[in-house]
């Protein structure tokens, strides 16, 4: 027995993270890695869709933002995103991995930073790290420790 929010069946159960990419592959990728955890995804095709997603959704917790993109980049995508939700935290994957992209996209407002080609465990790292306290990410076999935690 499990609560509501243990229940990997439950849509409302997982972390509701907006991926904002262009390229299918990409999005093929990260929505594949996280087939496995409990984990809404939402997707934005440019940085405009991802800017009105987010005011539309106040249930989005994390965004994942490519930086290239058409009709609006990721950089001014996440300027708009931070001006209406200062706190939802806004990782960037870019193809680009020198030390000065990463120091521009810090200074672009993002929070953290993901270069491509993007590695599985360090996607699963930056989540788990800036996923909400009350709502960590978590894999979709509930384990024995968390069915405790939900009888409590
Ligand atoms: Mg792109």
């Amino acid at each position: 027995m499990y609560e509501e929010k243990e229940n990997p069946t439950d849509p409302k159960a997982g972390l509701n993270i907006l991926i904002a990419e262009d390229e299918e592959y990409n999005y093929l990728f990260l929505s594949e890695v996280l087939s496995d955890y409990q984990v809404n995804l939402t997707r934005a095709y440019n940085g405009k869709m991802a800017v009105d997603i987010c005011a539309k959704d106040t249930s989005i917790q994390l965004v994942l933002m490519d930086i290239r993109m058409p009709v609006m980049d990721g950089y001014q995508a996440t300027q708009l995103i931070k001006q209406q939700r200062p706190h939802l935290p806004v990782i960037a994957q870019t193809a680009y991995a020198m030390e000065a992209d990463r120091s521009r996209a810090l200074e672009g407002g993002f929070d953290d930073y993901l270069s491509k080609p993007l590695r599985k465990a360090d996607l699963l790292k930056i989540i788990d790290q800036y996923a909400p306290e009350n709502c960590p990410l978590r894999e979709k076999t509930p384990s024995i420790v968390s069915g405790r935690e939900g009888l409590e």
